[in-house]
């Protein structure tokens, strides 16, 4: 019977497997018959500054509105455009959109972008669209790239010395979703980092684990000491939030505090904060 049922496991196992499989290949086939300049859109979410309640960044994050599949989350189909070989045209496209709804917004914000490996790893395309910054004159600082563990593991010497490069530049570089891969202390002493985002597993559990609780503690204590900017992603509710709020977070990134809204929306959004001069001269 513990045979039988074992088969059985595996069998399930394959069907899942292979209706991945078909998924993935139909998620490819459809991303190279789109109009991706039409169909790719930007969301962007507000990151609050704890002291001051005041957002004065946004990451962009992307969307797909496929005819055929309706909405497509990115965790979908950004692995689906690196295996098709788009992944670089998807995040010119996307970058060159995100760069017009930041020429709308004061100037005193920011956007970030999140780029992939593949994308990293090639370091014409990264200045193709430090080009496009220059060519507009939009000043470098405004831009930050979000860049992970796993995308500068691949090669660290050569990730590093482009980074280096953006660094002086005047670019930012945040480490994105710190703790939930193969962490090493090793990156934040290597890289040219201006900002290090928690992820938000890591948040998901402070409510029910002391030793999440202490290692966000830790890692903002860390980013305080070594003067980086520190994001605590995914906070969802103000339970979450109370059991932060002695850690001292300084910029909260979380639905409690904003979910992706589009580009019209960010500039409503920041009209409506108080007193600001930059908001009142838009
Ligand atoms: P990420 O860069 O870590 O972005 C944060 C993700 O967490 C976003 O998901 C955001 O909507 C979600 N999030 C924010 N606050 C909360 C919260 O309070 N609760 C929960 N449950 N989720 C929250 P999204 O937009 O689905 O993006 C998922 C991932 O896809 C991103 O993770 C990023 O790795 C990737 N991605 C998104 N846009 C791009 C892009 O333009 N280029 C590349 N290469 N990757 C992208
Ligand atoms: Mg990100
Ligand atoms: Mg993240
Ligand atoms: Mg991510």
């Amino acid at each position: 019977r513990g045979k039988e049922q074992a088969r059985g496991h595996a069998v399930i196992f394959t069907l899942n497997e292979d209706r991945q499989m078909r998924d993935s290949l139909l998620l490819e086939r459809e991303l190279r018959e789109a109009d991706l300049d039409a169909e790719l859109h930007l969301l962007f979410q507000p990151q609050m500054n704890v002291m001051d309640g005041r957002v004065r960044s946004f990451e962009a994050l992307a969307r797909w509105q496929s005819p055929l599949l309706g909405g497509v989350a990115p965790d979908r189909f950004i692995r689906a455009a690196e295996r098709a070989g788009l992944i670089q045209s998807v995040t010119r496209i996307l970058f060159r959109k995100g760069l017009d709804a930041l020429e709308s917004w004061p100037r005193d914000v920011d956007v970030s972008f999140n780029l992939s490996a593949q994308d990293i790893a090639d370091r014409a395309f990264i200045f193709s669209l430090v080009a496009q910054v220059l060519r507009r004159g939009i000043d470098p600082a405004r831009i930050e790239f979000e860049i992970t563990e796993t995308a500068v593991m691949k090669d660290i010497g050569v990730s590093r010395l482009l980074l280096e490069d953006l660094s002086a530049l005047g670019f930012r570089i945040a480490l994105d979703d710190f703790g939930s891969g193969y962490s090493s202390f090793e990156y934040i002493d290597e890289l040219p980092l201006d900002k290090i985002k928690i992820d938000k597993g890591f948040v998901r559990k402070v409510a029910t684990s002391a030793a999440s609780r202490e290692i966000v503690a830790a890692v903002i204590t860390l980013c305080r000491n070594l003067d980086l900017e520190c994001v605590l992603e995914g906070v969802e509710t103000e339970a979450e939030m109370a059991i932060l709020a002695p850690l001292s977070p300084r910029i909260i990134q979380g639905y409690l505090y904003g979910r992706p809204m589009p580009s019209d929306a960010v500039v409503a959004l920041l009209a409506g904060q108080s007193g600001s001069p930059e908001a009142a001269r838009v």
